[in-house]
């Protein structure tokens, strides 16, 4: 039997079922035709909140905002830890700034936040940057 992944889009939020073994296809949406599973971060916001974290694609958030340094230097880090973890796990950013009312709703209190998501629910959360190394084992360690 074959597992069926459930998985957002990131470009139109569409829902797209897809088998496990086709996750290092580059799997299109079944709506909108673009890439499904990206290497990089795409962008969090208010309106597609909803539908992002939904899935059986862990997905982890980066909460940040323009004026912390230690966000700044962390980007990197993170942007290479989407392409390490393409087809296993969505990463996200989160404007802090941009986005008040979710960062307030995710009881942020210091960044950068990382949040890791799966089905729906928050599973996970770490505050301060980290180097690569530490980020992907403690996603191990979360099943990642
Ligand atoms: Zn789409």
């Amino acid at each position: 039997m074959t597992a069926t992944l459930v998985i957002p889009c990131p470009h139109c939020n569409g829902l797209s079922r897809l088998p496990a073994e086709r996750l290092g296809d580059s799997p299109k949406c079944g709506r909108c035709k673009q890439d499904m599973l990206l290497s990089r971060p795409f962008d969090l916001t208010e309106a597609n909140y909803a539908a992002q974290i939904k899935g059986d694609l862990p997905l982890l958030l980066d909460v940040w905002a323009d004026w912390c340094g230690p966000c700044k230097s962390f980007a990197p880090t993170f942007e290479q830890a989407a392409r390490q973890l393409t087809g296993r796990c969505r990463l996200a950013k989160l404007d802090s700034e941009a986005n008040r009312n979710l960062a307030g709703q995710l009881g942020i209190r210091s960044i950068p936040s990382l949040i890791l998501f799966k089905n729906g629910r928050e599973v996970a959360r770490q505050a301060g940057a980290f180097p690569l190394q530490s980020l992907l084992e403690w996603l191990r360690g979360q099943g990642v």
